[in-house]
């Protein structure tokens, strides 16, 4: 029997209530399916500042690197809100992730039929369901190229620079490709490549790697163009694959069209199978400790571990199967609630969900 580590990075808020639901579920998982796991806690964020004073402690980025997978809860509040940037809980996310060399974000924009009227987006543009992931490049692009400030004709002035190597495109290229192969085998590549000239060396190379991918049909976007359809058209898309600013603005738009925060799962990726696993959501303060928060983010983020990081595509599907039926019965914490509806709290739902599985 196969057994996987798994690092669980619960963090604060309502981070440690939702992942125990999660785990909940993966426990079911991998028992109907026959595998074992092994979990292992580490600190990160606000809850690794109280104990240790930093919000990534060295402990856990090996942790971290040795695991098969990592799951997150969530990281911040306002207790530590007035620390300096770096001793902040959000340093501790952005330090694992480059720790782990991820540099592929995965974020489905799912709507389960039953929460189609949640969504900002008319019934009939929807369809029965919408799933689209988009695959955003992480680590590159105009958010590390070069920078600053300079005179222009006596002007004062500021530049950014774009730049991606052939490698950083190639890899990203891949798992678009990859994850298109494990869905709807359709990927779009989204660029500017009428004006960028990094845009053009990327589809150019998008169009290269694609010869390793014959069964996935590829298509090119402009980024203006793509904005348009994900509002317009969005059942278009399966997965759609762009560089680090396109891909943080496209991904922002296409969840927010599934209208609901409590949902929404996320992937980031490295070269390895290794991955981190986390809601799209905060750390929701406000509601932490209540036992209403909405665990199926992390759930569905669950699913992503499975289908990309052990590599048990039944599990994942049978878990995505579960919050479905879940959802058709009508069971719903308060921030899906609708007339109707069953009202459950974040134990109620972990529950409902392993039972289905
Ligand atoms: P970030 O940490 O990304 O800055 P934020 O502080 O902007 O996040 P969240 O922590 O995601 O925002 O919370 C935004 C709102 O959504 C809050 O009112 C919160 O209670 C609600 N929310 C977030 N996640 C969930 C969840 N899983 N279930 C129910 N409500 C949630
Ligand atoms: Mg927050």
């Amino acid at each position: 029997m196969k057994n996987y580590q798994v690092v669980l990075l619960k963090g604060d808020g309502i981070g440690p209530e939702i992942v125990r639901e999660a785990v909940k579920v993966l426990d079911k998982t991998a028992q109907k399916f026959r595998f074992g796991v092994t979990y292992t806690d580490a600190l990160l964020g606000g809850a690794a500042i109280d104990q240790t004073g930093v919000p990534l402690p060295k402990e856990t980025v090996e942790l971290c690197n040795q695991a098969d997978a990592v799951l997150l809860g969530a990281v911040g509040g306002p207790k530590w809100e007035t620390l300096p940037g770096n001793l902040r809980p959000e340093a501790g996310l952005l330090g694992i992730r480059s720790a782990m060399g991820l540099f592929a974000n995965l974020r489905p924009a799912k709507i389960f039929a039953p929460l189609r009227a949640s969504s900002p987006l008319r019934g009939d543009i929807i369809g029965e369901d919408l799933d689209i992931l988009v695959v955003r490049e992480l680590t590159g692009g105009i958010y590390f190229g070069e920078r600053g400030r300079r005179e222009v004709n006596g002007q004062p002035a500021a530049y950014d620079t774009e730049q991606y190597t052939v490698p950083e495109i190639e890899r990203i290229a891949r798992v678009g490709f990859d994850s298109a192969r494990k869905r709807g085998k359709k990927l779009c590549s989204v660029d500017k490549a009428n004006v960028l000239e990094a845009s053009r060396l990327w589809r150019e190379t998008v169009i290269r790697i694609s010869a390793e991918y014959p069964d996935v049909e590829l298509s090119h976007m402009y980024v203006d163009n793509c904005a348009m359809q994900l509002v317009r058209n969005p059942k278009q898309f399966d997965v759609i694959v762009t560089n680090n600013i396109f891909g943080d603005i496209l991904s922002d738009e296409a969840s927010m069209i599934s209208g609901s925060i409590g949902m929404l799962a996320s992937a980031s990726l490295g070269s390895g199978k290794n991955g981190l696993f986390e809601p799209i959501h905060g750390s929701a303060p406000d509601i932490a400790g209540q036992g209403i928060a909405n665990p199926l983010a992390t759930i569905l983020s669950v699913s992503m571990l499975l289908r990309y990081s052990l590599e048990e595509p039944q599990a994942a599907d049978a878990i995505e199967a579960a919050v479905a039926k879940v959802l058709d019965e009508g069971y719903r914490t308060p921030d899906i609630f609708t007339e109707g509806g069953k009202k459950v709290d974040t134990a109620q739902m972990g529950d409902l969900v392993a039972a289905c599985i």
